[in-house]
């Protein structure tokens, strides 16, 4: 994590990000929406495994730099991520109506 966060912050630097539209949240979040879409499209489209793995990487990298970005530090990320895990892992796997299964946090309806 450290390296790529590094990586990150090397890459925001060079390009002058600080104060600048690329680190501000809308931007990014359209950025975010359009690297999805190219992840969609590899995946809807059989595109291969290469492909696959740089689409993910380009969602990797942009929210790394949301991190930089709102100046979230590695010891933060790390701390909120296994906070995070914790909570996740002791979560239950459930099939849902549709046949698809699901790891979420479910409640009793009444
Ligand atoms: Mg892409």
């Amino acid at each position: 994590m450290r390296k790529y966060y590094d990586a990150t912050v090397k890459f925001h630097k060079k390009f002058k990000m600080k104060g600048t539209n690329n680190e501000d949240m809308t931007f990014r979040l359209n950025l975010l929406i359009e690297e999805l879409g190219e992840l969609a499209q590899a995946v809807t489209k059989g595109k291969s495994r290469e492909n696959l793995i740089e689409e993910n990487i380009d969602l990797l990298n942009l929210i790394l730099g949301n991190f930089v970005s709102l100046g979230i530090s590695p010891e933060e990320i790390d701390e909120a991520f296994w906070k995070k895990h914790k909570k996740i892992m002791n979560r239950k796997k459930k099939k849902l109506k549709n046949g698809n299964f699901r790891v979420l946090e479910f409640r009793k309806s009444k």
